[in-house]
């Protein structure tokens, strides 16, 4: 079963992109392909949640626990990465429970995750589940935390000739993936994450406590690029799916990476980059989302 493959580190590749609209500036966008690593646990999930497993098992815990949504990547990784270490979990998902089980959720559950469902008022309170649930060890939602970006900032030795970047770019939940990989760049990188949520007007500040002192100014958020909020989308954003599909055979998420990397092109048109620069733009995985739009509205998954 397609769910139970092992990671393959080894299918993580570089693609270039190329269109008119980066040569008329002379930039260079490389995309690290962090989704080839598994079909459905995809991305930079796995590199959050290394460190934090660690830690669990270091302090003898054998029953992890974390939040998250019906379609959430991080329950889904996390399902999978207690099952490879032979640790119990239990899956604290936000709303009760629905009469037909998401995608995600019946992968998570495939893969021994307990699912245990939250009204949203109880999941408002996740400090009491916590309180009262002692003998499990929680990995916070989106493993944020320096674990987190612990684990994170390890993206980074994929990608061949990293020096030769200017700009590194990523998507933006919680922000330990952009606090990782920024931690990991050079002192010449600049740093542009691309947030998913409307008006997530904490981020600049939960993502300083993650940072090495140096690397805090070379990082900038931008808060404009979310399509209505977090897993809203529009048909502008579907047709740029669609359109990169055509093009480059480049699948995208619609919570995360879509956004992204519409982002990019929209600054490379309005000049943000300038001319002459090389970009690396972090494909941080999650396509198992898509699962949740209606069949036929993607030309791939
Ligand atoms: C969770 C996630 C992100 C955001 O990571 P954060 O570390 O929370 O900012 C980006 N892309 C994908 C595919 C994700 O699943």
């Amino acid at each position: 079963m397609h769910l139970q493959d092992e990671l393959k580190f080894e299918q993580i590749f570089i693609q270039q992109l190329h269109d008119k609209s980066l040569d008329d500036f002379a930039i260079k966008l490389d995309v690290l392909r962090l989704d080839k690593i598994h079909p459905v646990v995809s991305g930079n999930k796995w590199f959050k949640l290394k460190y934090w497993l660690r830690h669990a098992i270091e302090k003898n815990y054998t029953n992890i626990a974390t939040f998250g949504g019906a379609f959430s990547n991080h329950i889904i990784a996390t399902a999978y990465a207690c099952n490879k270490h032979n640790l119990n979990c239990t899956g604290f998902i936000r709303g009760e429970e629905p009469e037909r089980y998401s995608q995600t959720l019946k992968d998570a559950k495939a893969l021994n995750m307990q699912l245990n469902f939250l009204s949203r008022t109880k999941y408002a309170g996740k400090q009491n589940v916590i309180q009262n649930n002692t003998g499990l060890f929680f990995i916070p939602e989106g493993g944020y935390g320096n674990l987190g970006a612990k684990g994170a900032s390890e993206i980074l030795q994929l990608v061949p000739n990293v020096s030769a970047y200017d700009y590194i770019i990523c998507a933006v939940g919680t922000g330990t993936m952009l606090a990782g990989i920024t931690n990991a760049s050079l002192p010449h990188q600049q740093l542009i994450g691309i947030s998913v949520m409307k008006n997530n007007i904490d981020l600049e500040n939960e993502i300083s406590f993650l940072l090495n002192a140096e690397a805090s100014n070379r990082i900038k958020i931008l808060h404009d690029y979310h399509f209505g909020g977090y897993a809203k989308y529009n048909n502008q954003l579907i047709d740029f799916m669609n359109s990169v599909w055509l093009k480059h055979k480049l699948p995208l998420d619609f919570v995360y990476n879509a956004k992204t990397l519409f982002a990019v092109y929209d600054l490379v048109a309005k000049g943000d980059f300038g001319k002459n620069k090389k970009l690396l733009f972090i494909h941080s995985g999650g396509l198992q989302g898509n699962s949740s739009l209606q069949k036929n509205t993607l030309l791939y998954s």
